[in-house]
């Protein structure tokens, strides 16, 4: 390994990244002399705060950004240029309200119980190439369209659907399989990924998905924010754009980001999730406790891990997102799923989250799973019994018979829940950011529902 030092004179520029509250990507490049050892200890004062979303605040005005030379790595589509992610302080230190240090304050927060957990995300996204709205031709172009009413009453007509059918599809059926696989490349060759598989996901031509291995909190929501940064970049090599939006095309699957966890004991390097005793699925008690705690908080966590007013339009029934707040072990309509495919593998035994989607913002997200489970644990909640039947397809009284909850419908109902129910945010979370991100996200929700859409006015029109 080399040193950052040593890394460093292999560039002129140094792009340094941080997330802002609602996780937009941010970068600012300086000269690569400039990150000396000062930089690395001190940070350099770059940043106006009161100019980044959700950062602003009456007290504030000075940030510097630090950067962490663990994540340097060089831009293979930039000349002469590395970046670094970069910490956020302000004059009285860490700033509380960059995502990136409620990562380090989970990381401390788990180190502090002498315990460990690994995440592992598998984030689809789409790769288009511009807008269509075109009933006759709807693949035209490399593949993006949108899907009308009239779209699909047409299939419907025909008896054939061009919808969730693209799962695996190879080339040169797949138009965009040599992006996806650059993007791979790139990831593995410049960014240090570990890539363990990518493939066409099940939304016609154009969605794919990129899995990589699974890492603690933080670096994992590093590579996270890296891999959103990679596709766009190369995507835009290509003329085409990379969109991470969980719901892009009415009528066919959309964007997640399932979230895989599991919780280590860091002096006997047990996997905690993992109990062979167990006939339903290998799992010990304190996985159970730690679902019910996801489940628990499942309607307020969904403010933090599905965070857009177009979250709400996946988390629908029949597009294998989960609209019901139950666990099981093969259902794909369930919120959390326990793969089952290595039996007797204990660092294979881990929870599936599937409510996340790609456009929350990954240090805070983790975050909030990670309380939310722990939260359970300390509180030994129960998450039920396993439902392993397509939720989707029970009757209203069958579900109030079981006690199934539902996910909030709207990101305003969302956060609703997540103003009353926070409290188990606190180990982790500051009450700055906590603050802050409602904020930003209740003014996104009161924005976008200022704006009629496309299918409203179809609606109303001639009422
Ligand atoms: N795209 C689906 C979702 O929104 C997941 C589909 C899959 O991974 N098989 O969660
Ligand atoms: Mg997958
Ligand atoms: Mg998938
Ligand atoms: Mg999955």
């Amino acid at each position: 390994m080399q040193s950052a030092g040593e890394q460093l004179k292999k560039v002129r520029w140094v792009e340094l990244h941080f997330v802002d509250v609602a996780g937009h990507l941010r970068s600012v490049a300086v000269p690569s002399r400039e990150v000396d050892d000062k930089a690395f200890k001190q940070g350099l004062n770059l940043l106006d705060g009161s100019s980044v979303e959700g950062f602003a605040g009456i007290h504030e005005s000075d940030y510097r950004l630090r950067p962490d030379p663990s994540t340097f790595a060089v831009i293979p589509w930039a000349k002469d240029t590395g970046r670094m992610i970069s910490d956020v302080y302000s004059t009285e230190g860490r700033f509380p309200k960059d995502p990136r240090y409620i990562a380090d304050r989970a990381m401390e927060y788990l180190a502090s119980q002498g315990l460990e957990a690994y995440f592992g995300p598998e984030v689809e996204f789409m790769l288009v190439d511009g807008l269509f709205l075109d009933v006759e031709t709807p693949t035209k172009g490399l593949g993006y369209r949108v899907v009308s009413r009239e779209y699909m009453d047409y299939e419907e007509e025909l008896g054939f659907q061009r919808t969730k059918k693209a799962y695996h599809t190879p080339s040169p059926i797949d138009k965009v399989a040599a992006v996806r696989y650059e993007i791979a490349s790139v990831l593995e060759d410049y960014f240090g990924f570990r890539v363990e598989s990518h493939h066409h996901e099940v939304a016609a031509l154009g969605q794919v998905e990129i899995d990589f291995r699974f890492g603690d909190l933080k670096t994992t929501a590093d590579r996270v924010v890296t891999l959103k940064y990679v596709a766009r970049n190369v995507a835009a090599k290509h003329g085409m754009a990379a969109t991470f939006m969980p719901k892009l095309v009415a009528g066919d699957n959309g964007n997640g980001m399932h979230v895989h966890v599991s919780l280590w004991d860091r002096s006997s390097g047990r996997n905690l999730f993992y109990d062979p005793s167990d006939e339903y699925a290998e799992l010990s008690q304190t996985a159970r406790y730690f679902i019910g705690g996801i489940l628990e908080h499942g309607r307020a966590l969904a403010a933090i891990v599905a965070p857009t007013v177009n979250s709400y339009r996946r988390l629908v029934p029949g597009y294998e997102a989960p609209v019901y707040l139950v666990w099981g072990k093969a259902n794909r309509s369930a919120a959390i799923r326990i793969p089952f495919y290595e039996k007797g593998v204990e660092k294979a035994k881990r929870i599936e989250f599937r409510s996340p989607d790609p456009t929350a913002n990954p240090y805070l997200a983790f975050a909030a799973i990670l309380a939310a489970g722990l939260d359970g644990i300390k509180k030994k909640i129960e998450p039920g019994d396993p439902v392993d039947r397509n939720v989707y397809e029970m009757g209203e009284e069958e579900r109030r018979r079981l006690g199934i909850k539902q996910l909030p419908r709207s990101l305003d109902e969302a956060l609703d829940e997540l103003e009353s129910d926070n409290e188990f945010l606190k180990p982790i979370f500051t009450r700055d950011i906590l603050e802050a991100y409602i904020d930003v996200k209740r003014r996104e929700a009161m924005e976008l529902r200022q704006y009629p859409n496309p299918v409203e006015v179809y609606m109303y029109f001639n009422l």
